[in-house]
């Protein structure tokens, strides 16, 4: 369960700021954030992972108020909980395609790196349908490719929350399906909320819930 209480939030040195005085996603739900660009779609889902944290207001993931908590039990809670795809992807350039993949077990202790997450990696690989020499580093891969190792890095641990910025904004409407296809079974195998931002038509149609970002800005008078 996410949830946000009268959060305001607004950037340093810039006009740009949200209230939202109530918002509830419930565990397992599959959510859509929507909204022209600048409307602040990356902003809420980086206060939904704890990324940033509002001026006031609470956010609550599961049992813990994140808004309240320090900068590193935020970020141990979301290497514990949260697979997050980032909009730039966040990959490490110069490391292989499978490295990059393993990167959440390689940085979070308390993911054993077995020979079972091992082949899921290379299983998720092949389902993503990227380059069978696991040895080739991501700066050699196309923008879809990239954003592919990206989505199977956020899965690779099966975690309860799966957020995706624009997952599908570098992909063809072949591999852009592909993709939301291994969200939602990732999703549904595990029980995770889904979180997704788009707004590319072929992926809302997916979602009976979206969320209108526009709808929290606040425009300075
Ligand atoms: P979206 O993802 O919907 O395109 P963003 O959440 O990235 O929108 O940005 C919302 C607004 O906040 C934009 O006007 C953007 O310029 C501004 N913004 C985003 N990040 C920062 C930042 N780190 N510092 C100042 N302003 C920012
Ligand atoms: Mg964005």
């Amino acid at each position: 369960m996410i949830k946000i209480k009268n959060l305001d939030f607004s950037y340093p040195d810039s006009g740009f700021r949200i209230r939202i005085p109530t918002l509830e996603i419930g565990k397992g739900d599959r959510i859509a954030l929507a909204g022209p660009s600048g409307s602040g779609k990356t902003t809420l889902l980086n206060l939904m992972a704890g990324i940033i944290v509002p001026q006031s207001g609470l956010v609550s993931l599961g049992e813990k108020l994140i808004s309240s908590e320090t900068d590193a039990a935020r970020r141990r809670l979301r290497l514990g909980k949260i697979g997050f795809v980032f909009q730039d992807f966040g990959l490490i350039e110069y490391l292989p395609i499978h490295e990059n993949i393993m990167l959440p077990a390689l940085v979070n202790r308390t993911v054993p790196i077995s020979s079972d997450l091992r082949k899921r990696a290379v299983q998720l690989c092949s389902d993503m349908g990227l380059p069978d020499d696991k040895r080739k580093r991501v700066e050699k891969l196309s923008q879809g490719e990239k954003q592919r190792v990206a989505i199977c890095r956020a899965v690779l641990t099966s975690p309860e929350y799966i957020f995706a910025d624009e997952p599908t904004g570098n992909l063809d409407s072949e591999n852009g399906a592909m993709v939301m296809d291994l969200l939602y079974e990732q999703a549904s195998a595990n029980g995770s909320t889904l979180i997704v931002v788009t707004h590319d038509p072929l992926v809302l149609e997916r979602f009976e819930t979206v969320v209108k970002c526009e709808a929290f800005r606040e425009t300075e008078q």
